[in-house]
Formats: structure tokens, sequence, C-alpha cells
């Protein structure tokens, strides 16, 4: 490689512009072949930088979502929901609603596909680019009120800002404190008109006074969250329980470990 080609690949690196250099050689190469003007081999050349940036864009918010591996809309069979939440879904997986600042509410039974469901919303958000955060309710409480414990409850709920939609998987699933649902609505509260939350549940809103242990808080944080909100009810027959059993047709010499 001669001097000049050194310190453009010094300068590129400075620039941090990996896919213009490793790609400059090669498709100066082409460039000659196929007879390309100057404007169209450096159109070239910024493209794959584009492309290249936003496929480690997204491998980085993946990474960092730690929403569940391989549920995406590509494994999510739609044609088990009803016409009407089909239509919903399909709008979703668009993103507006997380630049609008809606909630999802995704409700049902066990095994409905709540969680592979606003997980492969998320998917579809980080594709167009939008930063999400996958959390358990349970784990995402213990977070809050750790920083609570050390006075930076603020700091931490403005660092979740900076995820365009938070999906807060099994809210109530677990009988949480006083203490423990205090930061939940805090969090809420604060997210409220201002970042999307996409929320499961296998409680409906009549028994979320378990969780929020009071009526008047619990009517609080219904009102906010239902206010900008789309609510998808899944109430199927759990996918797990169904493929179970279609495996068993299959294989009948399987003992049944399912009692009904
Ligand atoms: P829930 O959160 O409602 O309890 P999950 O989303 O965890 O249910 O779904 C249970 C299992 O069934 C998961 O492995 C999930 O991938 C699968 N599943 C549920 N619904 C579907 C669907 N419509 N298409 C494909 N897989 C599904
Ligand atoms: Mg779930």
């Amino acid at each position: 490689m001669s001097l000049k080609e050194q310190k453009l690949n010094l300068h590129l690196k400075r620039l941090r512009l990996p896919s213009i250099k490793e790609n400059w050689g090669s498709h100066a190469g082409l460039a000659t072949s196929e007879g390309w003007s100057y404007q169209r081999y450096l159109a070239e050349l910024v493209d794959l930088e584009i492309a290249g940036r936003h496929c480690r864009r997204t491998e980085r918010l993946i990474q960092e979502s730690r929403l569940p591996k391989g549920k995406t809309m590509e494994t999510f069979d739609l044609e088990r929901l009803s016409l009407k939440d089909r239509r919903k879904v399909e709008l979703l997986t668009e993103g507006l609603f997380a630049q609008n600042r809606d909630n999802i509410l995704a409700f049902g039974t066990p095994g409905s596909g709540k969680t592979h469901l606003v997980t492969a919303i998320g998917y579809e958000l980080i594709r167009q680019g939008s930063p999400v955060l996958f959390s358990s309710c349970v784990g995402l409480v213990q977070r809050l009120l750790q920083a609570k414990k050390d006075v930076k409850l603020n700091r931490e709920l403005k660092k979740l800002d900076k995820y365009e939609a938070l999906i807060i998987d099994d809210i109530g699933y677990v009988q949480q404190s006083r203490e423990e649902m205090e930061v939940l609505f805090t969090l809420l509260a604060h997210r409220y008109e201002n970042r999307s939350v996409m929320i499961t549940s296998n409680l409906p809103f009549g028994k979320w006074e378990k969780i929020f242990k009071d009526p008047m808080t619990t009517a609080a944080a219904i009102d906010r969250l239902v206010h900008h909100s789309v609510i998808l009810e899944l109430n199927l027959k759990s996918y797990r329980l169904e493929s179970a059993k279609n495996h068993m047709a299959k294989n009948p010499e399987t003992q049944n470990p399912i009692s009904e």
C-alpha cells in the first residue's frame, strides 16, 4: 500500500468511516470495470457506510434492550389473533404509537402470547432506530427501589427516558409491597405523555387494586395508562398448551403430561 493510501485509511479511521475504509479499494476496481462515474463511486461508498451504521446501531440497540431472543414478528403467528387485533398490531409495528408517546396494554391468560407480541413490536421499533428496554415488572421495581434507597430515583427515571418504549412484563404477577408499588406508580406518572410503556398483565383492570393497594392510586395509574393507549385482549388458548397437544397428537407414544 502506498503512503498516500495508508494516510487515506488513517483519516477514514479518524473520521469513523469503517465501511468506506474497508471498501474504497475493491470499489475502485469495480468502478473501473463497470465504468462508474466519480459521483457513482462516491455514492456507492457512502451508501455502504450508511447501511453499515444502521446495522451496527441496530445490533447495539438489540444488545441493550434485553428483549427475549427470537420473539420477533417473523416467528409470531398473527393468524391466532382476531381480525381486529391483527389490524391493530399491523399498525403498531409501524411505530407511530411510540412517536406519539402512546402506550400498549396487552392482557390475557398465561401463554396467550402477550410477552412474545410486545417483544416483537419492540424489535420493530429497534429496526426503525428507536431504543427499547425490556424488563420484568419485578426486576424493574427492584431497580427503582434500589435507586430510591440511594436517593437517585429521579436520575434513574431520567436514564429510562432514553428508551422510547419501556416494556414492563407481567405487571401484577407477583404481589408486591406498598413501597414497591409506589416506585412503579412514580415511574408511570413520570412517563405519562412523555415516553411509551408497553405492559403485559394476566390481571384485568378490575383486579389492579391488588397491584396498587388502594383505590385512589389504582384509579390514577389506570387513568394515566389508558389515556393514550392501545389495548390488546389476547384471550386465547395457551400457545404452549396447544403446541404440546399438537406434538402429542403427532407422537402418541409420548406420555400425556397435561391434565385439563
Ligand atoms: P404470555 O406472555 O401471554 O404468557 P408468551 O408470549 O410467553 O405468553 O407465549 C408463550 C409461548 O408461546 C412462547 O414460547 C411464545 O413464543 C409462544 N407463542 C404464543 N403466541 C404465539 C403466536 N401467536 N405465534 C407464535 N408463538 C406464540
Ligand atoms: Mg408473559
